[in-house]
């Protein structure tokens, strides 16, 4: 099974696709994970992407195709993927669609979480995240058992550089102008699937899960 996770910021992609790929069995790939885990680590291609990441823009479509492309071809993601935050251009998409190709595959499902701004402001505001594995937390709707220690791995957990609210309010902008026309592109495939992202946990998960036991 291969698969996108789409949505606007905060709408529950990555907490959505941790859950999805333990039940498939898959490795979930998320640029936005990969380029902050590039700057932990202090690698040239991190610090060059933090500079648009904390701003709330969006990191060149020629670094992000080449980030992905190196993973995609690795031996783990020959049969099955998760894709979480990419494509988030046309011009993304329409690389990914050559990629595959040449690899002699295609997209089964593109999952887009649909969430109103309000909630969205909410969820990133209150939004914290293990400097070491990733998860995701929420100061109110799933905090960790032990303040500020991730649950899964006791990594320390932290407020991410772009989850201010100017920046929220940027990536919310570039969101609608530059990533909602990639749902045509998706529908016009037929392989758009919407869901309510304003649900509890669970409920988005059952009905993500309804959608790709489907497919
Ligand atoms: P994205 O990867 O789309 O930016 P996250 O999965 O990191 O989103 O979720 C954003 C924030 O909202 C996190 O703090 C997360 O814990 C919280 N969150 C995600 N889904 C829900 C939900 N269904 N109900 C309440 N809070 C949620
Ligand atoms: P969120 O969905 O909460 O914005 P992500 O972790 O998916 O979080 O992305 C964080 C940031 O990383 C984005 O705002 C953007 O700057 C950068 N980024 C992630 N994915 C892409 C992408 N496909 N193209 C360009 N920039 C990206
Ligand atoms: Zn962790």
């Amino acid at each position: 099974m291969k698969i996108l996770v789409m949505g606007p910021p905060g709408a529950g992609k990555g907490s959505q696709s941790s859950k999805i790929v333990e039940k498939y069995k898959m490795p979930s790939i998320s640029t936005g994970q990969m380029f902050r885990d590039a700057f932990n680590a202090n690698e040239s291609i991190g610090i060059e992407a933090m500079k648009f990441i904390k701003e709330g823009d969006l990191v060149s479509d020629d670094i992000t195709n080449e980030i992905v492309r190196l993973r995609l071809t690795k031996k783990d993601a020959e049969t099955n993927f998760l894709l979480d935050g990419y494509p988030r251009t046309v011009t993304q998409a329409v690389a990914l669609d050559d990629l595959l190709e040449e690899m002699d595959t295609k997209l089964d499902a593109v999952i887009n979480i649909l969430s109103s701004h309000d909630v969205l402001f909410e969820r990133m505001e209150q939004r914290r995240v293990c400097k070491v594995c990733g998860a995701s937390y929420h100061l109110r709707f799933k905090k960790p058992v032990v303040d500020k220690v991730c649950d899964k791995c006791s990594g320390e957990l932290y407020q991410r550089q772009d989850d201010t609210h100017e920046s929220v309010k940027r990536r919310l902008e570039i969101y609608e102008t530059k990533t909602k026309p990639l749902l045509d592109y998706y529908s016009k495939q037929g392989i758009l699937y919407n869901v309510n992202g304003m649900q509890s946990f669970d409920a988005v998960y059952e009905d993500i899960i309804l959608v790709l036991d489907e497919i």
